[in-house]
């Protein structure tokens, strides 16, 4: 093998990072391996993850049980396509989704990524209106500060500022955007907080499809946490306006806010949903759309009587084994009380930041505890402190916040929320 130096030359000179120009100045750490919650760099030094690599490692690395079922699924096939052909693995994975989102889901069709699910979710709310006889549906109404995905459908509803929409200004979509909801987690919404929403729904004059949001965790946006009941009397608008509800579960799936799935704060049913990221335990890409009989059914009977779309990976066997292995496990484990540990130890371990005049909140939501600054974090100085604390904890903008897998243990946890409160004192 190479030496390290080279290796991170290569890097440095001729690849990509998300959201990073290549000759950066900031630093990009290699990983060895990681095991349980931790990554082991080569260097030798090995951090404690606070990021679930992005919302996705729920169980752990190097997981026994994916590991062997895995290896298992190698042995008889890594990949087969999808078009008229099936397999065990995506059916059986399909039988589980089922049973665990809301009943009148019925039907899911398999992508590569969260931004692709989307891209599926907004497809199938238009083919939908075709088929009803309403072309001029096409238009979407999405949250200020939401994020659905780096591609140009669920870009153009992703928030316009931080999405920057003026540089693809004449290639994306224009769609319909309202404020984000003010009231908070926990508390009820006025008439007001719902204004927004209704006049959107009112003036639409029949040109919206669908109205998407993450339900609950407004996550890359800004990790907000916003109240059940937004959603609840949004699902009522929707119905009452003849408008489509698609709910992005792709950050929020899966057990991170206390709840399998976060539309259950609200007791709400989506007519189109988004799964991704812990779909697979943070194993491999894979991601799913799942729909209701109506929907499928209308897209279906409708002109040209198929839904357009069909990746080449399309329910990857070895994907659909991590995913369906990783549900089985999170269905074993005792997941709410882990939820219910995690988000303790992060309200207490936080509660220090709140007294610093350099935080503007501190707010804890299931397995998510955010802090947010008055300043954008410089992310040059302040990753190699958390680095040099043991800690992997990756802030954006002014937020400075944990997602750790659900298996972390409280004296682990400890060490992540107070390399926080160390780091963010000495700013
Ligand atoms: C991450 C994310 C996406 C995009 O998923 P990718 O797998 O990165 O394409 C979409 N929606 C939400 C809510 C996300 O958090």
């Amino acid at each position: 093998m190479q030496n390290l130096e080279n290796l991170l030359k290569i890097d440095r000179d001729s690849i990509w990072h998300p959201y990073t120009a290549l000759a950066s100045e900031l630093p990009v750490y290699h990983v060895d391996s990681a095991d349980g919650v931790r990554l082991k760099l080569s260097d030798g030094r090995e951090l404690i993850d606070g990021m679930s690599s992005w919302w996705s490692v729920i169980h752990g690395y190097n997981q026994p049980e994916i590991n062997k079922a895995l290896e298992q699924q190698l042995k008889s096939m890594a990949h087969v396509m999808f078009g008229g052909l099936t397999h065990t693995p995506a059916i059986e994975l399909t039988e589980q989704l089922l049973a665990i989102t809301p009943e009148a889901l019925d039907a899911v069709f398999y992508s590569d990524s969260g931004s692709v699910s989307v891209e599926v979710a907004m497809k199938m709310a238009i083919q939908y209106w075709q088929a009803k006889g309403a072309p001029q549906r096409q238009k979407f109404i999405s949250l200020r500060h939401a994020y659905h995905g780096d591609t140009f459908g669920a870009m153009s509803v992703c928030d316009p500022e931080t999405g920057m929409h003026s540089l693809f200004a004449d290639a994306m979509p224009k769609q319909v955007f309202i404020e984000q909801p003010q009231c908070r987690f926990g508390e009820a919404c006025t008439e007001e907080d719902m204004a927004p929403l209704k006049q959107a729904l009112i003036g639409q004059s029949g040109h919206v499809a669908a109205l998407i949001m993450e339900p609950i965790v407004q996550g890359a946006g800004g990790m907000w946490f916003y109240s059940a009941d937004y959603l609840k009397q949004a699902r009522e608008l929707c119905s009452e306006h003849n408008v489509l509800l698609i709910l992005d579960e792709v950050a929020t799936g899966f057990g991170r806010t206390g709840k399998l799935f976060a539309c259950e704060h609200a007791d709400v049913v989506p007519d189109i949903m988004c799964v991704g990221k812990a779909l697979t335990g943070g194993y491999l890409s894979l991601a799913a759309t799942l729909s209701s009989k109506e929907i499928h059914q209308t897209i279906d009977n409708g002109d040209p009587g198929v839904f357009m779309h069909g990746p080449t990976f399309m329910a990857n066997p070895l994907a659909c084994t991590a995913a369906l292995t990783s549900i089985r496990i999170l269905l074993a484990s005792n997941w709410q009380e882990n939820i219910r540990r995690i988000q303790q130890g992060l309200e207490q371990g936080l509660q220090p930041c709140k007294e610093l005049t350099q935080v503007s909140d501190v707010r804890v939501l299931g397995g998510i505890g955010v802090v947010e600054l008055n300043e954008p974090v410089d992310m040059k100085t302040t990753i190699p402190q958390f680095v040099e604390a043991g800690v992997w904890v990756r802030p954006f903008g002014k937020l400075v916040y944990l997602m750790p897998p659900y298996i972390i243990e409280d004296n682990d946890l400890k060490l992540l929320t107070d390399a926080i409160v160390k780091i963010i004192s000495a700013l």
